[in-house]
C-alpha cells in the first residue's frame, strides 16, 4: 500500500511518548514519520494509515512547500500545533481543520477501495468528531461544531465517491 513513498513507520518508544497518556494511545505523525503505539496490531495500523499519510504527511509536505514532508515540521505545522496549545484550548481551528482534512482523505480512500460503506463513513465521521472535541485533542473544537462540520464533509465525500464509482 503506497500512500506516499516518503512516509515511514516507527513504533512509539514509551519514554519519549509517555508524557501524556493521550499520546500513548494514538498514532502521531511528525514530518514523514508515523509513530504507532507499541501495542497496536496490524489491522489497527492499516486502518489509521490513510488518515496519517494521505492527511498529515501531506499536510507536512504542503508546509514544506511541497518539497519534502520533513521541511514542513518547522515552522509550518509547528505553528498549527503551538497555536492549538497556547490559544484558548477549545478554539484550535488549525488542528480541527487538519483533522477534518486528514479524516476525509481517509474516507475517500476507504470508499474508493470499497473497504467502507457510506454508512461506515458517517459513523466514523461522528465518532471522530467527538474525539476531536474531547480531551484527547485538547478540546480542539466545540463538539456541536465538530459534529456539524464532520457530518457535512462526510456527505460531500460520499456524494463525490458515488459519482466516481
Ligand atoms: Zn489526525
Amino acid at each position: 500500500m503506497t500512500l506516499d513513498p516518503a512516509a515511514r513507520l516507527a513504533v512509539k518508544e514509551s519514554g519519549l511518548w509517555g508524557i501524556t497518556s493521550a499520546l500513548k494511545h494514538f498514532a502521531t505523525t511528525i514530518g514523514r514519520t508515523v509513530y504507532i503505539p507499541p501495542d497496536w496490531d496490524a489491522s489497527s495500523v492499516r486502518n489509521v494509515l490513510p488518515h496519517e499519510i494521505l492527511g498529515h504527511v501531506k499536510q507536512f509536505r504542503w508546509c514544506g512547500l511541497g518539497i519534502h514532508p520533513t521541511l514542513g515540521i518547522f515552522p509550518g505545522m509547528a505553528l498549527v500545533y503551538v497555536w492549538g496549545i497556547i490559544f484558548p484550548l477549545w478554539l484550535a481551528w488549525g488542528r480541527y481543520r487538519c483533522e477534518l482534512h486528514a479524516d476525509s482523505a481517509s474516507w475517500s480512500w476507504h470508499l474508493a477501495k470499497r473497504l467502507w460503506t457510506p454508512n461506515d463513513v458517517l459513523t466514523r465521521a461522528e465518532g471522530f468528531a467527538t474525539t476531536v472535541s474531547s480531551k484527547a485533542y485538547a478540546w480542539a473544537w466545540p463538539r456541536k461544531w465538530a459534529l456539524w462540520g464532520f457530518t457535512r464533509r462526510a456527505r460531500q465525500v460520499i456524494r463525490k465517491a458515488a459519482l466516481v464509482g
